[in-house]
């Protein structure tokens, strides 16, 4: 938590005027309230690939061979191979980057992520396309936690979005210098309650995977941890599963609260999971559970704070 993220980010959404109109979409919660916490990457790729400003408007074109193409409605002009050239050269380096999430301009034919729309016989015909930059981004590092703008508005989305990109940073970490068996089991018994918070089922499959570490190589051993790690995270987390997470806490501390504080911290997991408080009111009566009995197996976990509490994610979760 101590290291700033490594963000990538659309230009247009760090205030750039880059747009097709020459304006900008700048997005707050990135300028102002994440930014004390990363350091960010942008990149506006149709400038990069000297499209200008301000320009004709693009989009995305499935045509005869079934090929999806970025073309201009007005003038037709095809931008499909210059953009695809740029962005695989641009996510050559992406590696070397080391970034630990992106955040993508929302329904652009270059930037978008999730459902750009695709035109056919000059109809929009579907909305489940992804810009030509973006979808190189994805498979050059499927691992990496990426997101809409749009979408951060949604408070559980945008948890989500950060708390991966944090766990993204953790994992890599990990493994950046001469890690050690014990570092590998001391960092998997950390994560343990968010994994699991995410998907149990991944969290237990990462831990056979630890479990089967000496009959692997090093380099064999990190590349699949990392991916399951991520995988795991990839999944949703719901209000049940941080329940179960939350319960598991309860059962360490149950032997030493009175009946009075089982009741009083079983009821928050209660009114958490039927949606009536949000995440951080039980989390923060267990962390004083925790402090007040020194229980150290609970304090290590990185479930209680898995990004910086004043982004108060969770308030509204
Ligand atoms: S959405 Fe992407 S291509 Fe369009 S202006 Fe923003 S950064 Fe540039």
């Amino acid at each position: 938590m101590d290291k700033q993220l490594k963000i990538g980010v659309s230009s247009c959404l760090m205030g750039e005027e880059v747009r097709f109109n020459g304006g900008h979409c700048r997005n707050r919660f990135l300028t102002d309230k994440i930014s004390e916490y990363a350091k960010f990457y942008p990149t506006c790729p149709e400038m990069a690939i000297g499209m200008g400003k301000p320009r004709e408007s693009v989009r995305l074109e499935r045509e005869a061979d079934g090929r999806i193409h970025m073309r201009s409605p007005k003038s037709r002009e095809d931008f499909t191979d210059r953009m695809e050239q740029f962005s695989h050269g641009w996510s050559e380096n992406l590696h070397e980057m080391d970034l630990d999430g992106y955040v993508f301009k929302k329904d652009s034919p270059s930037c978008g992520v999730f459902r750009v729309k695709i035109y056919e016989n000059g109809q929009p015909a579907e909305r489940r396309g992804t810009g030509l930059f973006a979808k190189t981004v994805i498979k050059t590092l499927p691992q990496l936690p990426v997101e809409e703008e749009g979408r951060l508005n949604d408070p559980v989305l945008c948890e989500m979005f950060v708390e991966r990109c944090f766990a993204y940073r953790r994992v890599k970490d990990l493994f950046q210098t001469g890690w050690s068996r014990k570092d590998v089991v001391d960092f998997h018994a950390r994560e343990k309650l968010l994994l699991m918070a995410y998907s149990p089922g991944r969290y237990k499959s990462l831990g056979r995977l630890v479990a089967d570490i000496k009959n692997l190589t090093r380099d064999e051993f990190k590349e699949r941890y990392i991916k399951l790690f991520m995988d795991c995270m990839n999944d949703k987390p719901t209000k049940g599963r941080h329940a179960n997470a939350l319960m598991h806490m309860a059962g360490y501390l149950k032997s030493k609260l009175s009946s009075q504080g089982r009741a009083e911290l079983a009821k928050s997991i209660d009114d958490y999971r039927a949606g009536f408080i949000p995440l951080i009111v039980p989390i923060t009566l267990i962390g004083h559970m925790i402090r007040r009995f020194d229980e150290l197996y609970l304090a290590q976990q990185t479930y209680l704070s898995p990004h910086p509490h004043q982004l108060a994610l969770r308030n509204h979760t």
